[in-house]
């Protein structure tokens, strides 16, 4: 009986321990190697003094090493911690000072960062390079092979933390979600119970590429994922479109999580057209809304199976997907939905009193399920208005079921707009405005009205070379929308304000309109 994870790896280690569990650049660490080192890791770390239920941190690029770290501390009890290494060094220190973690693992090129920011995170004491030239301090792998390679003494279980992940910060600060080992193998447990999907089957011979950031749980998820399945994941330190279709075509890719973005800079790369996609079997994507239109060239120059997956950071990702079968380019609604609940996993929507709501109601998608966060990280205020006494989480999305059970998101509840008394819904009038041929990109927001309370208006980006004005654009959408959900008003502007994983920072659109009114 598996109590976490790294019972798990060192089953595959045990097992057949010369299989490569991370390929990164010219580097494989095997199955057996990840176990042995994660060992030393877990003693040098107690060494320290590092107890179970400690946070240690990471700040880097995707690296091998930043999983091998993860599983040292995971067996004593420790929990990692990536930081966005996106971030502004003062948010940095934020995470650093909210997590409170003594031991910090940094990558090349963060040193600097890092040295930077101890003073706002005073609980900082070692910092740790992992393959950082720049770095003057301890050098990771000759800290780790400084210590043995037995198995720490210390039992970890299922309902022990092991990862705190912080969320993206789209709507405000990010917040740590702490997910324990019960959490992180919950999928497998559904595989084991025989049902799982057919693309959740762990397949002999299967590679991962690990494009995503570890620092949100795309990355970090599939790293572990691939890990506890006994399959190579292929590492790159940042998504690089080039390097991705290198490593497709010559490592025998055959999964790969993308954000819509990441598929869409893809799909534009001059190479994508030669390359060869037969031994891709799956991509798997999510994180937000993908345009129908951008799923329609993907499928046809990708030519795998697509799984969209729908998930948050408090749910330790994919709690929802959409299978390949329903991936049906034309006509079916079903598309735009992200798909049925995966095993043991229940969803319901429920109003503002947390009444559920009737099939085909739009109200805020709850969930309840061993992948559900145990907490919100020394924040019991976030974490009881979040989840409550039976174990249902607010996702903070709204959306509805289908009388089928398929669940189709709308928007964050925070990013309704009330106008008139009637909720309009971003993606919906993104959508129509986004079907207009001159149309590259759009967000819409809810700014202040005298008269509505809220009015719609619409940030849009045109395609290059093309002209539009806000009349043409406001009589498209009349003839596709209710008049109350069309713009009133329209902001022409170079590009939208995009996190990394291509969500729309509304936020960032709509404070100059609200300054002092909100
Ligand atoms: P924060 O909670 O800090 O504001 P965040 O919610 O963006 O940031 P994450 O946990 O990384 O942080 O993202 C989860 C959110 O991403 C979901 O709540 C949902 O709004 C969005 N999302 C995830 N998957 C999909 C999908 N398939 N389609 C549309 N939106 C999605
Ligand atoms: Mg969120």
């Amino acid at each position: 009986e598996a109590g976490s994870f790294c019972d798990i790896v060192r089953e595959h280690a045990q097992e057949r321990g010369d299989t490569p569990a991370f390929t990164y650049g010219e580097e494989t660490i095997t199955f057996a190697e990840l176990d042995e080192n994660s060992n030393r890791v877990a003693n040098a770390l107690a060494a320290f003094g590092v107890k179970k239920g400690e946070r240690v941190a990471f700040l880097g690029k995707n690296h091998p090493l930043y999983f091998e770290a993860l599983l040292g501390a995971a067996k004593i009890g420790a929990v990692m911690t990536p930081v966005n290494w996106r971030l502004a060094a003062p948010e940095v220190a934020y995470i650093l000072d909210n997590c409170c973690a003594r031991v910090v693992f940094v990558g090349e090129g963060f040193a600097d960062v890092l040295a930077r920011v101890r003073g706002q995170a005073p609980d900082v004491e070692q910092v740790i390079g992992i393959d950082a030239p720049d770095h003057a301090g301890t050098d990771y792998r000759i800290w780790r092979d400084g210590f043995p390679a037995r198995p720490p003494a210390t039992r970890v279980g299922l309902e022990d933390d092991a990862l705190q992940l912080y969320t993206s910060g789209t709507t405000g600060r990010p917040k740590g979600a702490v997910m324990t080992h019960g959490s992180i193998l919950s999928s497998r447990d559904a595989v084991g119970q025989g049902e799982m999907r057919s693309w959740q089957e762990p397949v002999e011979g299967d590679v991962t590429l690990l494009a995503m950031p570890c620092f949100h749980i795309s990355g970090t998820g599939t790293g572990i994922g691939t890990m506890v399945a006994g399959s190579n994941s292929i590492v790159l330190p940042e998504y690089d479109p080039t390097k991705a279709l290198e490593l497709i075509e010559n490592y025998n890719i055959s999964k790969i999580f993308l954000v819509p973005a990441a598929i869409q800079i893809l799909l534009n790369h001059p190479r994508v057209k030669e390359v060869d996609f037969s031994r891709l079997k799956y991509v798997t994507y999510g994180a937000s809304p993908i345009p129908l239109e951008l799923m329609r060239e993907a499928m046809e120059v990708l030519g795998c199976g697509f799984v969209q997956m729908y998930g948050m950071t408090e749910t330790s990702g994919t709690i929802v997907a959409l299978d390949p079968e329903h991936h049906v380019p034309e006509g079916s609604p079903r598309m735009r939905s992200v798909g049925t609940p995966l095993p043991g996993v229940e969803v319901k929507i429920i109003d503002e009193e947390g009444n559920t709501l009737p099939a085909s109601t739009v109200g805020e998608i709850a969930t309840r399920s061993s992948k559900n966060m145990s907490r919100y990280w020394n924040n019991p205020e976030a974490t009881a208005e979040t989840i409550d006494e039976d174990g249902w989480l607010r996702t903070g999305d709204a959306g509805y079921l289908d009388e089928d059970g398929y669940l189709y998101i709308h928007d964050r509840v925070k990013d309704m707009i009330i106008s008139g008394g009637e909720n309009v819904y971003p993606a919906e009038v993104e959508n129509a405005l986004y079907a207009h041929p001159k149309v590259a990109d759009v967000a819409v927001i809810g700014i202040p009205s005298e008269k509505w309370g809220e009015e719609v208006k619409a940030c849009v980006v045109v395609k290059a070379g093309e002209e539009l004005t806000e009349s043409e654009l406001i009589q498209h959408a009349r003839e596709h929308i209710a008049g109350y959900k069309c713009p009133k008003s329209v902001d022409f502007i170079e590009a939208l304000p995009r996190n990394p994983s291509g969500k729309i920072l509304r936020r960032e659109l709509r404070a100059p309109y609200w300054e002092g009114k909100d």
